[in-house]
Formats: structure tokens, C-alpha cells, sequence
């Protein structure tokens, strides 16, 4: 252990600035949002069945609402921008932007060089969640997924349906890509439904069992055109484990909803980021 300074008190005492305050950020219309999803009709819907994953498309203007169906399980959400694979959420700076997990009113942005909004959540039901006594709250930025790597770091063996393994074969099976291909292109998710944190005293990442019940749902909007992947996580609710069998799991239904014609006057897909690029040269 290092030797404190003289002034260790008074330098931890510093008050913290917050990086990104929201204020700063474009803000989304949810008057528009709510007038176009008014009129809305489902157009289509897919099934994560448990311990799989399921791709599904968004048209840029239309809806998509993820929800607990059957009992309570936690979903990892990715997703590209279904022109260009190499455009994918960017879950480190959703993280600084809007903070560790996100709720109605936050959005979910891109990869450099576009870091432009990809989606809007427009309806949380977990929203009356808060963060919990443990510091914990539900649909986290902080998480990875879970991978059949880590797995086996930790424990050895071959585990096939981890988050990972299901997200790059839905990938794949969508996209026509090899395995291999896919996989380069599956990333740190969203962390649908799933209650995290970190430990005050130690800074661990933990979980705990989700307060997700069937009906409850995470709605958005899709800013860009969206393919989306979604897997239901072989650790069900997150209470004890991931990566095997062991958990009891749920599947997760997945729905798309199309405004009404004309629903959606005065709103454009965001276009990419200004920066030019040059970076200095
Ligand atoms: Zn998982």
C-alpha cells in the first residue's frame, strides 16, 4: 500500500464534475415521438427463444418494443446500422454521455466516425426503478455480454450459447456472413431488462435478479435504419449465473410498429457527425 499525502482528505474532498451534462446534448422531440406512435401499426415481430438470439430490421421512423414474455429474463441488445455493418452501437460512449444505465428520453449512439443517435427509448415500464439501495439500476451500459472466452478463462470447457455466441449466429444466419465474419461485428451491448452495478466498496461489477416481469417492455425509436439482434441470456433474470445451462430462461418477443403516413412531418434521420476528420493534417 502507498503512503497517503498530507493533503489526501482535502484532494478526495474535490468535487466531482459531471463530463457530459445533458443539456448539451440535441434533444429528442418526445411530443413527435408520441404523435407518430399514436397511429402506429405493428408490421412485424420475432421471437428471442431462450438462450438464442433473433435479428430483426427497423426501418428509420418506425418503432420497435422489446418485451418480458412468460417470466422474467434479461436480454443483450445489439445494433448496426443495417447499411453498414461497421456503424455499431457504442455502448463506452452512451455510458459518458447519458450515464451507466438508460431510461425514456436517452438514446442509444453510434461508433466513430458517425456517433449520431440510432435509437431513442420512448417507453421504459421499469422507469419507476430508480437506483436501488445496492447502487444497482436495470438496462445497463457497463456490461460487455457474456462470451464463451471469458467463460472460459474462468472456468474452462466449451459453453455455445452465450450472449456472444448467439448474437454472431443470428448474425450470421441474417446476413449470410460466415461465422467468423459475423462475429467481428458483434459488440458491448445494451443490457436489456438487466439490474447492475458496481460494489461501493470494491467497484466490482455485480448483478442481480431482474425486477422484469412478463408485460413489462423497453420501447424506441429508430433514428437510422437499424438491424438488431437480441439475445435472451442463458442467465434468465441474472440472479446467479451466466454461461450455462443452469439459469431458468424466458423468451423475449420483439415487435415493430410503422406510423401513419405522414406522422412524422418536421423530423429527419440524424445525419453523421460534423467532425472532418482530418485530425490535424
Ligand atoms: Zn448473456
Amino acid at each position: 500500500m502507498t503512503q497517503a499525502p498530507q493533503d489526501a482528505d482535502a484532494r478526495r474532498a474535490v468535487a466531482p464534475v459531471i463530463c457530459y451534462p445533458g443539456d448539451r446534448l440535441p434533444p429528442p422531440d418526445p411530443a413527435l415521438y408520441a404523435r407518430a406512435r399514436a397511429g402506429a401499426e405493428k408490421v412485424a415481430e420475432v421471437i428471442a427463444p431462450p438462450r438464442e438470439a433473433a435479428a430483426f430490421a427497423v426501418p428509420a421512423g418506425q418503432f420497435f418494443r422489446i418485451s418480458s414474455i412468460e417470466g422474467p429474463q434479461v436480454g443483450d441488445l445489439n445494433l448496426w446500422n443495417a447499411h453498414d455493418l461497421t456503424e455499431r452501437f457504442y455502448s463506452g460512449k452512451t455510458r459518458a454521455l447519458h450515464g451507466t444505465h438508460v431510461t425514456t428520453g436517452e438514446r442509444l449512439w453510434s461508433s466513430f466516425p458517425a456517433l449520431r443517435p440510432m435509437a431513442t427509448i420512448v417507453e421504459d415500464t421499469l422507469g419507476w426503478y430508480g437506483i436501488d439501495e445496492f447502487g444497482g439500476s436495470v438496462h445497463d451500459v457497463i456490461g460487455t455480454r457474456c462470451d464463451p472466452y471469458t467463460h472460459n478463462l474462468l472456468s474452462g470447457g466449451q459453453y455455445h450459447h452465450c450472449c456472444h455466441s448467439n448474437l454472431t449466429r443470428a448474425l450470421a444466419d441474417h446476413t449470410g456472413l460466415s461465422l467468423a465474419e459475423a462475429e467481428r461485428h458483434v459488440h458491448d451491448v445494451l443490457n436489456v431488462f438487466m439490474c447492475t452495478g458496481f460494489t461501493r466498496d470494491t467497484g466490482q461489477y455485480f448483478m442481480k435478479a431482474s425486477p422484469v416481469r412478463p408485460g413489462d417492455y423497453l420501447e424506441f425509436f429508430a433514428e437510422i435504419d437499424l438491424l438488431g439482434a437480441l439475445s435472451a441470456c442463458p442467465g434468465g433474470d441474472c440472479s446467479a449465473e451466466h454461461s450455462s445451462d443452469a439459469a431458468t430462461c424466458h423468451p423475449l418477443l420483439i415487435e415493430v410498429f410503422a406510423p401513419q403516413e405522414g406522422a412524422l412531418e418536421g423530423w429527419a434521420s440524424p445525419p453523421v457527425n460534423g467532425y472532418d476528420r482530418s485530425h490535424g493534417r
